[in-house]
């Protein structure tokens, strides 16, 4: 178990359950928090930010870490695609004085839960079906037919460790997990004692 006393929210589910819009609000919402931006080897989607959403690094550069023992937890979530949570990160936010957001698949987060005590917020999202799920995977249609096939099989599985978590939001309608999201943090924020925030 880590020791240090930073607080950390950790919101995570399958591809697809919409975790990462619901982590782009709670950002807008609450000043306190900072997002852990990860380091992957897949390639950049083209609203995406290097340094924002993601450190995009080659396969190499990912292994060299992992040999350096430089990720508090990393996956290989499908094939050549990795992903990781940099111990600089969390460092690095903690410096800041402020929350760690982690947006995380669910194996990294379980692995993330494990770590960090009381003082980390759990939650996972899920989709309201198997069907809404394979449906958003399609839409968003960056992905080759290989790596969607890989994530919905994926996503299958992960659904089923839901109850391993503290928190489960069932994304069905986005306003309404933003604000089921919105509660939860408030409330853990003013439970430890975080200024400028009121219930
Ligand atoms: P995407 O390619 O759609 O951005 O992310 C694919 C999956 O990898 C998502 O479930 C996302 O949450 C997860 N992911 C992003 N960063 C990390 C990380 O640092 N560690 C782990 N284990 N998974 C991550």
């Amino acid at each position: 178990m880590n020791d240090n006393h930073e607080l950390l929210v950790l919101f995570c589910g399958p591809s697809g359950s919409g975790k990462t819009s619901i982590v782009h609000k709670m950002l807008e919402i609450f000043p306190q928090l900072q997002f852990s931006i990860s380091a992957t080897t897949r390639a950049k989607r083209k609203n995406e930010v290097e340094g924002r959403d993601y450190y995009f690094i080659s396969l190499a550069a990912f292994k060299q870490k992992i040999t350096d023992n430089e990720f508090l937890e990393w996956e290989e979530v499908y094939q050549n695609g990795y992903y990781g949570t940099l111990k600089s990160e969390v460092h690095r936010i903690a410096q800041l004085g402020k929350v760690v957001l982690f947006d995380v698949d669910v194996e990294g987060g379980l692995n993330i839960k494990k770590q960090f005590g009381e003082n980390l917020l759990d939650i996972f999202v899920r989709p309201p079906s198997m069907d809404e799920l394979r449906r958003r995977l399609i839409a968003r249609a960056t992905e080759t037919d290989e790596t969607l096939m890989t994530r919905v099989l994926r996503a299958e599985t992960e659904i089923t460790y839901a109850n391993r978590f503290s928190h489960v939001i069932v994304n069905d309608r986005i306003e309404h997990a933003e604000q089921e999201a919105t509660r939860l943090i408030r409330q853990f924020l003013f439970v430890k004692g975080v200024s400028g925030i009121t219930v």
